[in-house]
């Protein structure tokens, strides 16, 4: 039934949709693709970067896992396989977007074993609690920080710091510090709340994350960003500080 359901939406893609933007595939399979964005965004079936955001093919390079995280830069690079890596690398390097988004949302099942820990029921997991420890120490400094608190809180808390800690980590490879640098590429960090259909991003001035309203939008990593103002541990230390706004 499941498959039938993806059957049937393809047959209706094809003689829809694909039909009604046939110059727009012909173009993108004669020219081929020059997306301007990178979204890395989580795995989770209800946050389809290309859905929320109603773009068309060939606007969006994405790449998603679990809990939409970016792992530190290995240097030197390693012969161990980097998917995420990889595909940043080629968006970056390959088709010089200019923005790269990373895309956490509400409800994240990834942060929230990593907020569980060994009570986890995925900790036994071969692969995914190596995973997300890519934010293991902010991770333990939100529930350190937050101690006390509603697990919803301390949740909210780690998916968006979570998310601030891969901008950081995106500036840890050379060929996106030197671009960002340079002033060819933004970094964004945003969080989706599900559950009210709002759209939030970081704002490093504010230290924290503000609903996205309207058709403009500042960069959290620009040309003249201090790296100093996507250090999660401050934007823990400002959310541990404040009343939850939920
Ligand atoms: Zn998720």
């Amino acid at each position: 039934m499941a498959l039938e359901r993806l059957l049937k939406g393809f047959a209706d893609f094809r003689m829809g949709y694909y039909r009604e933007h046939l110059d727009l595939f012909e173009k993108l399979a004669t020219e081929g693709q020059a997306p301007k964005i990178l979204i890395i965004g989580c795995a989770d079936a209800r946050v389809d970067p290309g859905i929320l955001t109603q773009t068309q093919p060939g606007d969006i390079f994405t790449v998603r896992n679990v809990a939409a995280m970016v792992p530190p830069a290995h240097l030197p690079p390693d012969a161990r396989h980097h998917g995420t890596s990889a595909a940043i690398e080629f968006a970056v390097r390959g088709l010089a977007v200019e923005h790269v988004v990373v895309l956490g949302h509400a409800l994240c099942g990834g942060i929230g074993a990593l907020v569980d820990g060994r009570e986890s029921a995925y900790a036994h997991y071969d692969y995914l609690s190596t995973w997300t420890s890519i934010a293991q120490e902010v991770r333990d400094l939100v529930v350190r920080e937050m101690a006390g608190r509603p697990r919803a809180e301390i949740a909210r808390a780690l998916e968006q710091a979570a998310v601030i800690n891969s901008v950081r980590n995106l500036m840890g490879f050379r060929w996106i510090a030197e671009k960002v640098q340079a002033g060819s590429l933004v970094l964004h960090a945003w969080w989706f709340n599900l559950t009210e259909g709002q759209l939030y991003a970081f704002d490093p001035v504010a230290i924290r994350f503000q609903p996205v309203v309207g058709l403009k939008l500042d960069g959290a990593v620009t040309q003249g960003t201090a790296l100093s103002a996507i250090d999660p541990q401050r934007f823990v230390s400002a959310v541990a500080g404040r009343k939850p706004d939920f």
